[in-house]
């Protein structure tokens, strides 16, 4: 049985999630933790509450959702897991960082790589991986069947989806993504997006503007 717990994040406002076990063991999802408040705060939660982070997981690279992989990497020694796919957009998050203006300590590489389909499996509990792209190109959703719910990351939105205009994204393929691998979970699955507050599928498929038909 899994706990969600989220943050909010760094400039961009990103949400960063704590998967918990019933062993208080936990999978880090898109550490965003960019001030130094922030970082703290990270720490105190997990070591208040006695957690073993065992995972370090990103939904994609885009830098506000890798600000802080490189504390939970070295505060725990854990080894990170994305998408081939994001491999690019990792690599370039960090001049990315410059031009905006926020500079950060880069993210280290990745360990190993996710797959579509694959089972992420940690003691009584799993996720899928679901291959999202369109916000960017290796962006995937984390799906816990038995508890139905779901780490959509910025795939989709409470009644609003992905910005596609940036490097290796592309409206269209968002929007494909959305119905094919999203829309057809069951309409009480909950989300809990990379942005802004946590919905439904069934909320979505009846109110969000941007995925008409
Ligand atoms: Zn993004
Ligand atoms: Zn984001």
């Amino acid at each position: 049985m899994l706990t969600v717990h989220c943050f909010t994040y760094n400039p961009f406002q990103e949400n960063t999630y704590l998967l918990i076990n019933e062993k208080k063991e936990c999978i880090i999802i898109d550490a965003g933790c960019y001030f130094e408040n922030e970082r703290k705060e990270f720490l105190e939660y997990i070591n208040e509450n006695g957690l073993s982070p065992v995972g370090l997981l990103n939904t994609h690279c885009h830098l506000d959702h890798i600000f802080g992989n490189k504390l939970a990497a070295r505060t725990w020694k854990l080894e990170l897991e994305i998408h081939p796919l994001e491999q690019p957009v990792l690599d370039a998050a960090p001049q990315f960082g410059l031009m905006y203006n926020i500079p950060f300590e880069p993210s280290p590489p990745p360990a190993r790589f996710l797959e579509d389909g694959q089972q992420i499996v940690w003691g009584a509990d799993r996720l899928e991986v679901i291959l999202a792209p369109g916000h960017s190109p290796g962006s995937v959703c984390f799906f816990c069947r038995e508890q139905a719910f779901i780490i959509s990351g910025d795939v989709l939105f409470h009644e609003s989806i992905g910005r596609s205009d940036l490097p290796g994204g592309d409206p269209n393929v968002l929007l494909r993504s959305i119905r094919q691998r999203l829309y057809v979970l069951d309409d009480n699955v909950q989300v809990y997006p990379g942005h802004g507050p946590e919905t439904t599928i069934g909320h979505e498929k009846k109110h969000n503007p941007f995925v008409k038909g």
